[in-house]
């Protein structure tokens, strides 16, 4: 194990995308192996000493980031320890990276379905957000492809959970039998929004074990390894980047595609077109909104998918003959670049402004989609604040970026948020639909949940972490604890 104090050294790890300031610890330590692991959790707890688990450092919610204690980082915990071909799974440690996995599936014609967007991020990382990515839209979250998982907990004790193993009650208490005594954990009783969601602990009524630690954003344990589901690499991909020009004609588009069968269904505004002409000033001037979108198909169906793709982009006004189309890896990776370059652009105004983002991550039932988006327009419009809209569309699920320059502004669009979730939490939707709470985000958790909720939630934590040092003031603020 390698123990890190020099500041110059560890600051990268107060640090992720949510531009959260201030974070820092006493040391952070990377262990090789479980008994390491158990050792630190077990000296942390008697010490009372705070514990943050990192994995890439790609979190958008300052869910990695310290403030006291001690970090434990799991990059040397990398190894892919099984690939079972015929079965379609693997079991990993947590600190593989998603790019690495990826490679490695790839030389078997195998794939992550989930494929969460950021490839820098680790594979606990993923598992402890729940997270998704464009992909999302034809297979779902993470949440989806966890099949088993191991996980040690700050009292010493080592679970190890295969889906299907326990099925838990809400509003009940659930006996966990660990190797010498059974511990009561009381299952929260609210009720999750029936949409994509990444807020608070996940509980359902029948809900497996397993579902308990994904989304727990290093709250309740560590992962020590997973097993996942694979499945096969799409025989052929074709991407394309539609440009439309009129915000309506996308959406409208969209309403239609989300009939055909696509992988992904992605959009950007017309300020996040603005924005990537910066850097591609190819785009066409007229281009008021984009939908991105893929699509898998078999070789010999070919000319018939791109057919029925096309007819329906004319029908909507689609840009066509400015539009980009992409159908060998070398020119998806060119429109995959393109894609990240929006986040990119995002993260260097943040920079320069000094100043960080506030990015939502709501989402909301489909049939109310236009009702929210119609709201986003007419606050933001009134705010004056600089915004880019872009994300998920497929699954009504965007991301607003307002970009303030000033302390000013950034206090406004924090009361603009607070806006856009009420509104949300009253149309059935969710605070977060992929990237966790984390520090960022209590107080619109308790403007979904409210607070006796929040409080369900610290006692669950307390059941599996009784000295309460994981991650704290992650989903709720520690305070709860109390
Ligand atoms: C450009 C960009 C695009 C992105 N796009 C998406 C997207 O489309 N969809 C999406 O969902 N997210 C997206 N994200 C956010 C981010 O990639 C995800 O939240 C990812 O899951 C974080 O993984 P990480 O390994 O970087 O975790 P970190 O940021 O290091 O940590 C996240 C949380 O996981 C916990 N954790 C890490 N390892 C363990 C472990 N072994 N045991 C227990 N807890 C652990 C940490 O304590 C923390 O609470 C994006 C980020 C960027 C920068």
């Amino acid at each position: 194990m390698i123990i890190k104090r020099d500041i110059d050294i560890i600051k990268g790890y107060f640090e992720d995308y949510s531009g959260l300031l201030g974070g820092y610890a006493e040391r952070v330590i990377v262990p090789e192996d479980e008994k390491e692991i158990r050792g630190i959790l077990l000296e942390a707890a008697a010490k009372n000493t705070p514990v943050t688990i990192s994995g890439g450092g790609t979190g958008v919610t300052g869910a990695r980031i310290p403030f006291g204690g001690w970090v434990i980082a799991t990059e040397n915990l990398n190894k892919i320890i099984d690939i079972d071909e015929k079965n379609l799974t693997a079991t990993l440690q947590p600190g593989v990276r998603l790019s690495d996995l990826d490679t490695q599936l790839s030389k078997k014609g195998l794939t992550y379905l989930p494929d969460p967007t950021e490839p820098n991020a680790f594979l606990g990382g993923t598992i402890s957000t729940n997270a998704s990515g464009a992909k999302g839209f034809k297979y779902g979250p993470t949440r989806n492809y966890i099949k088993r998982l191991r996980m040690l907990l700050s009292t010493g004790d080592i679970i190890d959970i295969k889906r299907g193993d326990y099925s838990l009650k809400k509003g009940k208490l659930f006996p966990l039998k660990l190797k010498d005594r059974e511990i009561k954990i009381k299952i929260p009783d609210y009720t999750m929004p029936g949409i994509k969601t990444a807020a608070g602990y996940y509980v359902k009524d029948g809900m497996d074990l397993v579902d308990l630690f994904i989304g727990h954003e290093g709250t309740l344990g560590f992962i020590l390894e997973a097993e996942i589901a694979l499945g096969k690499r799409p025989e052929e991909i074709m991407s394309f980047f539609s440009f439309f020009a009129s915000e309506n004609d996308a959406i409208n588009f969209v309403d239609d595609a989300k009939k055909f069968n696509a992988m992904s269904l992605e959009y950007m505004d017309s300020h996040s077109l603005s924005l990537l002409r910066v850097k591609y000033p190819n785009i066409p001037l007229s281009a008021k909104g984009l939908i991105y979108f893929e699509q898998d198909y078999k070789k010999e169906s070919e000319s018939e998918v791109i057919d029925s793709w096309t007819k329906l982009l004319e029908k909507h006004n689609a840009l066509l003959e400015d539009s980009y189309f992409a159908d060998s890896d070398k020119e998806r990776v060119k429109l995959k670049e393109l894609r990240h370059a929006l986040p990119d652009s995002v993260n260097e105004i943040v920079k320069k402004n000094k100043m960080p983002k506030v990015g939502t991550d709501i989402a909301v039932p489909d049939n109310k989609f236009k009702e929210m988006l119609d709201f986003y327009h007419d606050k933001l419009k009134s705010s004056n604040i600089y915004y880019v809209i872009f994300g998920h569309i497929g699954e009504s699920h965007m991301h607003v970026n307002m970009l303030p320059k000033t302390e000013e502004e950034f206090k406004k669009s924090r009361l603009v948020y607070a806006e856009f979730v009420k509104k949300a939490v009253s149309l059935g939707g969710t605070v977060s639909a992929e990237h966790g709470i984390g520090k960022l985000k209590h107080l619109f958790l308790e403007i979904m949940y409210g607070k006796d909720n929040l409080k369900q939630m610290a006692l669950l934590k307390k059941s599996l972490d009784p000295s309460c040092i994981l991650g704290l003031d992650n989903i709720f603020p520690k305070e709860l604890l109390k």
